[in-house]
């Protein structure tokens, strides 16, 4: 179990090539030029399978409508045969879009241009009240007006605005059936928000975004198969397959938090007893920090008040404190065991600011996961558990838009 991930590799994107791609070779050829970074026609025909010249005929197009440019560096290994062939890259201003996140204490946002360079970024704080739609619009295009504001780009120039909130999303429909920062149910966030902004609005949960930013600019760039943990006030988790997201059949995530385990367990705030995340989540150890802090902390410190303050007894000691982190990484190994089990995906990234701070021991819990898992089995998933930045949702929020508007913006032109 490590706390880092490799170097990332050049360009932006998912990496590997489907077998049977169908989708226009004009957007192939364009995605595998972002997502290579930058490189000659030859390896482009290579890497796409296709004639040199469907490859200068397509390429010759993408120059002309301004989506493809020669002369950036060529990859550096003909260095030593004489002059490096020319590359191609993605031109930047070619298209812009917006990624942002939602959120109950911090909303951020990013400003990206088609190859995937982040060319701004913000946050606003915010009150952890739970709001109304029109408040949360508000806020939104707030920030959006400050976000652009940095580098005097007119909302009209930007293709798409990908959004996470957190919550239960259909990302299909566009809307927020619940969310802990929201008033109401069945919010049509994507027209409520494309309506005030007058720009194409996509809309996820917040741990899909995590997964499409490790995706798009992490190490799940070049992995098949791969899986994001998140652990904060819920616990979620996103799914990569044969190197794409997995939404399930009606898009609304995969609800690793609201697995059971244990028959008539803990209470969790869906409703149901036994859920990971009645364990796990940091209301769930909030709710233990008030009977073991009992005499040092009042009832009405905020969840986030409650779990530093555990924190901070963990780190001095105090053994209450530090079983209930213990028992935590405990159930965290069951519902990563269960994720081996049923996915077998090469690396699972648990993403989260206070585990890595207040679980003390990555080890046991890997410990644990070894020994949940069926004797004879190969040894499975690669295991990290990682902080997460503050723009990391952003940036996946960046990739939701990429990702969607990037096809319709080819064919415009
Ligand atoms: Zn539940």
């Amino acid at each position: 179990m490590t706390e880092t991930g490799p170097a990332e590799p050049a360009g932006c994107g998912p990496r590997l090539r489907k077998a049977s791609d169908s989708r226009p070779l004009r957007l192939q050829v364009f995605e595998a030029v972002r997502s290579l970074g930058c490189l000659p026609r030859a390896e482009i025909a290579r890497a796409l399978g296709i004639s040199a010249a469907s490859v200068t005929a397509v390429t010759a197009d993408l120059i002309n409508d301004g989506f493809l440019e020669e002369g950036a560096t060529a990859p550096p290994r003909d260095a030593a045969r004489g002059r490096p062939p020319v590359g191609l890259a993605v031109t930047g201003r070619a298209g812009f879009v917006i990624g942002l996140k939602l959120s109950d204490e911090t909303h951020t946002a990013i400003l990206a241009d088609f190859a995937g360079t982040i060319l701004a970024e913000i946050a606003h704080p915010t009150s952890n009240l739970r709001k109304p739609p029109a408040r949360i619009l508000s806020e939104l295009e707030a920030l959006v007006a400050a976000l652009l504001s940095q580098v005097a780009l007119p909302l009209d120039q930007v293709a798409g605005i990908g959004i996470g909130i957190t919550g239960l999303v259909d990302h299909h429909a566009g809307t927020v059936l619940w969310s802990p920062i929201l008033d109401g149910r069945d919010f049509d966030l994507r027209a409520a928000a494309r309506n005030r902004l007058g720009r194409p609005v996509f809309v996820d949960n917040d741990a899909n975004l995590l997964t499409l930013s490790e995706l798009w600019f992490g190490a799940g760039r070049e992995l098949d198969d791969f899986a994001v943990v998140t652990i904060e006030n819920g616990v979620g988790m996103g799914v990569v397959i044969d190197n794409a997201l997995y939404r399930g059949a009606r898009g609304t995530g995969l609800e690793l938090g609201h697995t059971k385990v244990q028959l008539d367990g803990a209470l969790c705030r869906c409703g149901c007893r036994g859920c990971l995340e009645a364990y796990l989540a940091d209301y769930a150890l909030a709710r233990e920090a008030a009977t073991a802090l009992g005499h040092s902390i009042r009832a009405e410190h905020s969840p986030n008040a409650m779990l530093d303050a555990l924190g901070a007894a963990a780190r001095a000691g105090d053994e209450a404190a530090q079983s209930i982190f213990r028992r935590a990484g405990r159930y965290l190994a069951i519902g990563l065991s269960n994720v081996i089990q049923i996915f077998d995906p090469e690396l699972i990234i648990v993403s989260s600011d206070r585990m890595t701070r207040d679980h003390a021991d990555p080890e046991a819990i890997l410990a644990d996961v070894a020994a949940l898992s069926p004797s004879g089995r190969h040894p499975g998933a690669r295991v990290e558990i990682r902080p997460r930045g503050d723009f990391t949702w952003a940036r996946g929020g960046a990739a939701l838009a990429l990702s969607a508007v990037t096809e319709q913006v080819l064919e415009r032109a």
